[in-house]
């Protein structure tokens, strides 16, 4: 059993003006194509063959680069196109506003906190809204594509919002602006999908 290249849930010029569609058509049938491709060819014959996802990221540390590579390429770049909507935007409701509020004080201070951990993390890699297994809500940005579901996260947890901040994610519109494509993505964010995820 291998793992399939998730389909988009829209069109891939459904984000625009924010996201371009050129942006997410190579993002997903060439870069997220490739980690699906690369983690099955890195897990055949092995016995996480047929092991979900998220096993394989729970033990990602004892794994090759190329698992722990292709294994959170595949798994961060499917809940990415699920955390961003046509009808995306505006600010969380219900728990995980409350959440957002009595953790950072208010969206504006998430928000801002957020970009910050998205705009400085060096060269390749994510940021994170994270959920502790205390319930708590933070902060954090990982290299490459690790996630929080890695068991030698600095900071583990269910990811309830994350950013792509490779540069193959931003550059052909944006350029070296990724500041300007942070504020772009909180235009597109589905806070509906990130609620439920916050609620599950
Ligand atoms: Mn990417």
């Amino acid at each position: 059993m291998s793992f399939e290249l998730p389909k988009l849930p829209y069109a891939y010029d459904a984000l625009e003006p924010h996201i371009d569609a050129r942006t997410m058509e190579i993002h997903h049938s060439k870069h997220h194509a490739g980690y699906t491709n690369n983690l099955n060819a890195a897990i055949a014959n092995t016995d996480l063959d047929g092991k979900c996802i998220g096993e394989i990221l729970a033990g990602v540390s004892k794994q090759s680069s190329a698992i722990r590579n292709n294994g959170g390429g595949y798994y961060n770049h499917d809940l990415f196109w699920k955390l961003m909507s046509p009808d995306g935007g505006g600010k969380p409701s219900g728990e995980l506003q409350k959440a957002i509020n009595d953790t950072f004080g208010s969206f504006e201070q998430f928000k801002e906190k957020f970009s910050k951990a998205a705009a400085t993390r060096f060269g390749s890699g994510w940021a994170w809204l994270v959920k502790l297994s205390d319930g708590s809500l933070k902060v954090c940005s990982t290299p490459n594509q690790d996630n929080p579901l890695m068991d030698d996260a600095e900071v583990k947890g269910t990811p309830i919002l994350g950013l792509d901040v490779w540069e193959h994610a931003y550059y052909l519109k944006f350029q070296n602006r990724r500041p300007d494509y942070i504020s772009e993505f909180f235009e597109v964010v589905n806070w509906e999908e990130a609620s439920r995820r916050f609620q599950d």
